[in-house]
C-alpha cells in the first residue's frame, strides 16, 4: 500500500522530482537542511507559494499546510504585517538597538511575566545561553531533562535515563563529551525520580517543556509543575522553561496559561513570524545574581550572544507578530479548530485503541491506547511505516503534515473545513491501513 502512494506521489510530483535530482548536485541529501530528507515521498515538495495556511508546490498542487514549518510559521505563511516590516526601514542589522527592542520586551514581560529578556537567533541558542548563565550563577555542572525531550541541537540535551543511568539518545552526531557527564536524564512526570536527582547537589538546571511536544504531547500529571517548582527551589537548581511548541496553549505559553514561575524562559520559531529569532527571559532574582558576577563577560567573549542575535529585522518581526498576528484573541479561534481535530481524528480510531492528546492550538495523535506519562512511553508507541504511510496519504489528498510529529498546528488563517479536510483524508486513511 505504500508502495502505491509512493507511485502516486511520484506522479503528482514530477518537477518537485526533478528540483530534488538538481539540488543532489550540489546540497547534502538533495536538500537545504538534512530534516529536510525525511518527507514521506522520499524527497520533499519543493514550495512554489506560501501564504497563510497554504502551501503550493512546483507541480501546482495546492496543501492545507497543517505543519507549519514544525511550528516556525504558526502565525501562518508570510502574514502582512511581517512582510510589512521585511522592506526593513530601519535597516537589517547594525548591532544597535531599535524602538522595537524595547515593544518586544515589554510585550514579552506582559505574556510571561518575567520581566527582562535577550534575544538569540534561535530557540537552541536561547536553551544554550539559558544553560551557561544556569551554570555561572549555580557553581554546578549538570543539566537534567527529560528522555526524549528536544530543545534543539542542545548537545546537553541528547539524553535518555536507562534504569537510573543516563545514555546518548541514538543517532547522536559527535557529542563533544559522553553526555553522561553533563546531563542527567529521568522521565517526565517521575516526582520520585526527580527529587532523587536533585538531592546529588550537582545540578544547574531542570530544561524542561512544560509539556512534552516532540515525542508526541505528554500533558503534565496534576500538580507535576508545583512539584517542579518547590524541589527545584529547595535544592537551589533553576528551572528554565522551554515554551518554543507549547506557545500553542495560549498567548502567554503554559507559564501564564497554568501560573508557572520559571527563573528563565526560552521560545523562538513562532515569534517571529518565521522570520529568525529568539528570546530568553530572566527573572528578578536571576538578573540580580547575573549582574552581581561581575567577572562574567556577557558584552564580549563570554558565550552570550552573536553578531546577528537581537537585529532591527528580527526585532521588528517578532513586533510585527506579536502585535499585530498572533494577538491574544487568536487562540479563542485556534484552540477549538485543534479540539475540531483531535475529535474528528478520535472519531476515524474506529475499532483502534489510539489516542490523541491537544495542547492549545496543536493537537496529535498516537498508536496506544492511554496517552503517554513521559517520553519513554510514548517513543515506544512509535510506528513509522504506519505513521508514513499515513502521511504520504494526506500528502498525496492535499494535507501537509509535519515529519516526524502526528501533529496538527492551526494558524490564525486555517479554517474548519481545513480541519474536516484532514478529517476525511484521515479516516480514509486508517479504514485502508489495516493496522
Ligand atoms: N525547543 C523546542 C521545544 C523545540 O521543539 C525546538 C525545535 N523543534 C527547539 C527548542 C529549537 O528550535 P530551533 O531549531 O528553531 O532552534
Amino acid at each position: 500500500m505504500l508502495d502505491v502512494e509512493l507511485d502516486r506521489f511520484r506522479e503528482l510530483h514530477p518537477r518537485c522530482a526533478a528540483l530534488h535530482e538538481r539540488a543532489r548536485g550540489s546540497l547534502f541529501g538533495g536538500v537545504p537542511m538534512p530534516w529536510m530528507m525525511l518527507w514521506a515521498g522520499g524527497y520533499p515538495v519543493a514550495v512554489e507559494s506560501a501564504s497563510g495556511s497554504r502551501v503550493t508546490c512546483a507541480d501546482g498542487v495546492e496543501f492545507v499546510d497543517l505543519c507549519l514549518g514544525d511550528t516556525g510559521a504558526m502565525a501562518g505563511h508570510s502574514p502582512a504585517p511581517v512582510l510589512e516590516v521585511l522592506r526593513a526601514p530601519r535597516g537589517i542589522t547594525t548591532m544597535l538597538p531599535t524602538e522595537d527592542a524595547a515593544w518586544v520586551g515589554e510585550e514579552l514581560t506582559r505574556r510571561f511575566t518575567l520581566p527582562r529578556w535577550l534575544f538569540t537567533l534561535t530557540a537552541t541558542d536561547a536553551n544554550r545561553t539559558a544553560l551557561r548563565i544556569a551554570r555561572m550563577l549555580t557553581g554546578r555542572p549538570r543539566v537534567l531533562v527529560y528522555s526524549y525531550c528536544y530543545h534543539g541541537s542542545v548537545d546537553e540535551a541528547f539524553a535518555v535515563g536507562e534504569g537510573g543511568v543516563t545514555v546518548s539518545r541514538a543517532g547522536n552526531v559527535g557529542p563533544p563529551v559522553d553526555v553522561a557527564q553533563t546531563t542527567t536524564a529521568i522521565e517526565f512526570n517521575d516526582v520520585d525520580a526527580l527529587e532523587l536527582a536533585l538531592a546529588s547537589g550537582d545540578i544547574a538546571c531542570v530544561l524542561a517543556e512544560p509539556a512534552m511536544t516532540n515525542m508526541g504531547i505528554v500533558l503534565p500529571d496534576d500538580g507535576y509543575h508545583d512539584a517542579l517548582r518547590a524541589l527545584c527551589s529547595t535544592y537551589g537548581t533553576l528551572l528554565i522553561i522551554d515554551e518554543t511548541h507549547t506557545f500553542s496553549a495560549g498567548p502567554g505559553g503554559c507559564t501564564r496559561a497554568w501560573d508557572l514561575e520559571p527563573d528563565l524562559l526560552t521560545i523562538g520559531k513562532a515569534i517571529g513570524g518565521g522570520v529568525p529569532c529568539g528570546a530568553l527571559g530572566l527573572s528578578a532574582h536571576v538578573e540580580e545574581r547575573m549582574l552581581a558576577a561581575v567577572e562574567a563577560d556577557y558584552e564580549d567573549t563570554g558565550g552570550v550572544g552573536g553578531t546577528l542575535a537581537g537585529n532591527a529585522l528580527s526585532l521588528a518581526a517578532m513586533r510585527a507578530t506579536l502585535g499585530s498576528v498572533l494577538t491574544d484573541d487568536v487562540w479563542e479561534h485556534t484552540i477549538p479548530l485543534a479540539a475540531r481535530f483531535a475529535d474528528g481524528v478520535r472519531a476515524g480510531f474506529g475499532e483502534r485503541e489510539w489516542n490523541v492528546t491537544q495542547l492549545g492550538c496543536r493537537a496529535e495523535y498516537r498508536f496506544e491506547a492511554a496517552p503517554a506519562r513521559n517520553g519513554t512511553q510514548a517513543h515506544l508507541a512509535s510506528d513509522p511505516d504506519l505513521e508514513r504511510y499515513l502521511h504520504l496519504f494526506a500528502l498525496n489528498r492535499g494535507v501537509l503534515l509535519t515529519p516526524f510529529h502526528n501533529m496538527a498546528l492551526m494558524a490564525p488563517t486555517t479554517t474548519a473545513a481545513d480541519v474536516d479536510r484532514h478529517t476525511a483524508v484521515f479516516a480514509e486513511a486508517v479504514s485502508t491501513s489495516g493496522r
